[in-house]
């Protein structure tokens, strides 16, 4: 890292300063103490862990991503003359900080709003070397999560949604919601056949301090997974404000409507590709909302946008800090609902095709870009992962290392409730499965597929199975009604036969094989 040294250069002497612990996903200097008096009496101490970096197999993107946007952030708070100390340590955090504290006194930091970190440096925070202030990248407050979503589970989005806009007058027209109602997603519904054009994401000039990192990520952690690419890292903070202008002006005036389509054309579509950066804070959450908000957006595509942003992003958080990650349902923190335990199969890494089109095409998205949208991840991912009775952990553990935007507050409930339903009805009302009809409607993986949706795609009999084995445990749920009707009404042919489909698929894919035909 000498190109970073040098440029960092001599620190100014201690003094008299405001030392403040900025965690690795806390980038900005426009909430909390950073925001609060002038630079010259602030020092920010920033840790670079590479034993952290290597307690999972992340993906190369995701680990060039935090590093590369730290040591810029380092060096844009050096340069506004902020006094920076930046700790390289292989070891915890804890130990890293305590390290300088002796020379620099007790530290404050904004509340990680990972676990992980929280349990890392539990220890100063007791011992008072440490102070939390409240974290301001957030939105929403637990007093709001209560008031719209309940003291207790279940919770429901769209409860905590209404209660958010209420109470910040976002969307909101003399107490009611602009449009007349709170959501449009049932208007955001169509597939994708290429018009209007999807747009092309970015591209950005690596510097010298990304290239290093490059350099160290190739070498240090060249066992980890997944294609680097530098030139689409937005790793300063003209970067990141250079995605987000394209991101409003390309992407959020088509995004409503096509927002659950899929396509093999263009891994993200209309899709903002904004969360890797808010969820370090180069961009923030206020802003984002601020400016869709202000934007002349058609409504079902502003609302669309907001629900995301201002509903689910806040929403999962809070659930996850109330269940402290699940463990208060499932303290080894392996929750399973439905009982799923079977391994996850090597084509979720890439190393061996399924023979799915749709599984092998989203997957090299996922090695190629550390990142897919929401409904590959839903509807492609979570949904052979459910429909295999996969372990949910291991599902969650490999979105956290695959996702450059994963991080525990938000990787956990998306995979383990919302993906898996391993949390049962905790957060959502019903699983999000499918059969083949659905990823053939709104998704163009199947023309390349040597299954046809119609004929012989596993995928359909894998639903029909799942449910016919979980029907007990899911007839709790009043949404699972329909499909579970119909699913007593396949006769007992079509039934075997199902089964039958679901252990050739778990067999060949836990040996590493191709999918075969049906039987
Ligand atoms: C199985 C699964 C795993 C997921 N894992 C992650 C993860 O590790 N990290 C992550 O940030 N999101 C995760 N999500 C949520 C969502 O898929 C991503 O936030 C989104 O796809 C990111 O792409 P984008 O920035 O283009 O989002 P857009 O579609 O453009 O949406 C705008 C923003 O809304 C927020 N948002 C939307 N939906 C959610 C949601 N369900 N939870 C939290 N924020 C949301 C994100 O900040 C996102 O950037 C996951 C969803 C599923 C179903």
């Amino acid at each position: 890292m000498q190109r970073f040294w040098k440029q960092l250069g001599k620190q100014p002497a201690k003094g008299r300063r405001r030392w403040v612990y900025v965690p690795y996903d806390q980038l900005s200097a426009r909430i909390g103490p950073l925001a609060q008096g002038g630079p010259k009496e602030l020092g920010i101490v920033l840790v670079e862990s590479p034993w952290r970096a290597a307690q999972r197999p992340y993906h190369r993107q995701k680990l060039a991503l935090v590093l590369a946007n730290q040591r810029h952030f380092a060096l844009e708070q050096a340069e506004r003359g902020v006094a920076v100390r930046y700790v390289v340590h292989d070891g915890p955090y804890r130990d890293a900080l305590a390290s300088v504290q002796s020379e620099l006194g007790a530290f404050e930091c904004m509340e990680p709003a990972e676990r992980e970190l929280r349990e890392d440096l539990a220890p100063l925070v007791k011992s008072g070397a440490l102070k939390y202030l409240p974290h301001e990248g957030w939105l929403t407050t637990r007093e709001q999560f209560v008031a719209g979503a309940g003291e207790s589970a279940p919770w429901r989005m769209d409860a905590f949604y209404r209660e958010v806009r209420r109470t910040s007058g976002v969307l909101m027209e003399k107490g009611k919601p602009v449009g007349g109602k709170w959501s449009f997603d049932t208007e955001n519904r169509r597939a994708w056949k290429g018009d209007p054009p999807a747009p092309q994401p970015p591209r950005f000039e690596p510097d010298v301090i990304t290239r290093e990192v490059g350099e160290l990520v190739e070498s240090r952690f060249a066992s980890h997974p997944g294609r680097l690419d530098l030139e689409s890292l937005p790793a300063t903070q003209p970067d990141a404000d250079k995605l987000w202008r394209w991101a409003l002006a390309r992407c959020l005036p088509n995004f409503g409507p096509f927002e659950d389509a899929m396509s093999t054309r263009s891994s993200g579509l209309f899709h903002t590709r904004i969360a890797p950066l808010l969820n370090l804070h180069r961009l923030l959450p206020r802003d984002v909302v601020r400016d869709a908000m202000a934007s002349k957006l058609e409504l079902a595509s502003k609302e669309g946008f907001v629900r995301q942003v201002l509903g689910w992003r806040e929403f999962v958080r809070h659930v996850h800090r109330e269940t402290d990650g699940f463990r208060t349902l499932a303290p080894d923190a392996r929750p399973s609902h439905l009982g799923a335990h079977r391994p996850l199969p090597a084509a979720f890494w890439g190393e061996r095709p399924s023979g799915l089109a749709c599984l092998d095409s989203v997957v090299a998205d996922v090695w190629r870009e550390g990142w897919t949208h929401h409904i590959p991840r839903l509807m492609v991912l979570a949904n052979l992962a459910t429909l295999l009775d996969l372990e949910p952990r291991e599902v969650a553990d490999w979105f956290w290392v695959a996702y450059t935007d994963a991080y525990d507050w938000v990787v956990e409930p998306n995979v383990l409730a919302m993906g898996m339903y391993a949390v049962g009805g905790l957060m959502t009302t019903k699983p999000y499965v499918s059969g083949a009809a659905y990823l053939d409607r709104m998704g163009d993986f199947c023309k390349g597929c040597r299954f046809d949706p119609k004929v012989d795609c596993p995928i359909t009999p894998l639903y029909w199975a799942f449910l016919a084995r979980h029907g007990e445990r899911l007839g709790q749920s009043a949404r699972m009604d329909m499909p579970l009707r119909s699913a007593a009404k396949r006769t007992a042919a079509q039934r075997s036969r199902d089964q039958r489909v679901f252990e050739r698929t778990s067999e060949a894919l836990t040996a590493g094989r191709e999918v075969p035909p049906a039987p």
